[in-house]
């Protein structure tokens, strides 16, 4: 089975629409995001676009702030604030990562903890290591929901991820960890300090590969039945494709795909939810649910 990411995504887009219809009509709420985008990296202006779409797709507000990669950090930290105090604001967004002379850390520790829809802020990512509900940051928070509506339920069921960062691999590990009905699974979390990275990714029923390397995870590596989310976004080169190169996940999928219960593709797969989850994130901190 092929886990399509897209068509997930776009109906919980469609639900998030239409919860901020029902929001707009009942209590005159449009929920808001803002995103401060710093210098001019050309992946973080696309990342950024797409979620501007997004916003206009939903019928939310948007608004960007584009400067320079100049900025003071301090003059960055009272952009932050002025959104903190906008009510029309209700999710800020500053788009990572950020030049080297400013302290990232301190820039997601100023955002709103009620504001924060990335879910980096450390109050938000202590309540979920806790089982508070909060706001969970988007990839992760993307792949528990693939599983919920696959219904794979992670359950009594040992998950292997592979990769630490703070943004996938240890919050996506803490999420399946909960006791919730939609989580409690036994979890490895597995690294580069992992001599035989195949000793633990064969034990895995539900393997999470978050490590941004092509082909990391090969079919010798798992066990047959195994459910795979791909996390992974590589480009690489392709001579037949029209651009020289390609987007490939961290698995091997054409092999592992003949082996697998279930698998994500790349691209297609976790992508996709991290954006819509975005959306979701943000309409709850407008008041709204799905
Ligand atoms: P990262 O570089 O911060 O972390 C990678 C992790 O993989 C590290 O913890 C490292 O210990 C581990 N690792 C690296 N090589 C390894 C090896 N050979 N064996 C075992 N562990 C190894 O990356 P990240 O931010 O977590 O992102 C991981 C991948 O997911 C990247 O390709 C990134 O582009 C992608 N990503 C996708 C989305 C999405 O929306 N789909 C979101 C975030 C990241």
């Amino acid at each position: 089975m092929i886990i399509d990411g897209k068509k997930i995504s776009q109906e919980i887009k469609n639900e998030v629409k239409l919860a901020a219809e029902k929001l707009k009509r009942e209590k005159g709420i449009i929920p808001g995001l803002a995103f401060i985008l710093v210098g001019d990296n050309p992946a973080s202006q696309s990342y950024v676009k797409s979620k501007g779409k997004a916003c206009e797709e939903l019928g939310f507000y948007s608004a960007t702030e584009r400067v320079l990669a100049t900025i003071s950090e301090s003059d960055l930290l009272a952009m932050v604030n002025r959104f903190n105090n906008d009510p029309k604001i209700h999710g800020l967004l500053v788009q990572l990562p950020l030049p080297k002379h400013i302290d990232e850390q301190k820039v997601i520790e100023a955002i709103s903890p009620a504001k924060d829809v990335d879910g980096f802020h450390p109050v938000n990512i202590g309540k979920m290591m806790i089982g508070i509900d909060t706001f969970y940051s988007a990839t992760p928070y993307g792949i528990v929901e693939l599983l919920k509506r696959y219904n794979i339920n992670p359950s009594g069921k040992h998950v292997v991820v592979i990769g630490r960062s703070n943004i996938v691999g240890k919050p996506v590990a803490n999420m399946l960890v909960q006791k919730k009905e939609w989580a409690n699974a036994i979890v490895t979390i597995a690294h580069t300090a992992a001599k035989d990275l195949s000793y633990y990714t064969k034990q895995a029923d539900i393997l999470i590969a978050a490590v941004g390397k092509p082909n990391a995870i090969t079919k010798e590596m798992l066990k047959p039945g195994v459910v795979v989310i791909d996390v992974g976004i590589n480009r690489i080169d392709d001579p037949s494709s029209k651009t020289g190169t390609r987007l490939v996940g961290d698995v091997d999928f054409e092999h592992v795909k003949e082996i697998a219960s279930a698998i994500t593709p790349v691209p297609g797969g976790v992508g996709p939810m991290t954006i819509a989850m975005l959306m979701v994130n943000t309409l709850k901190a407008a008041g709204g649910k799905i």
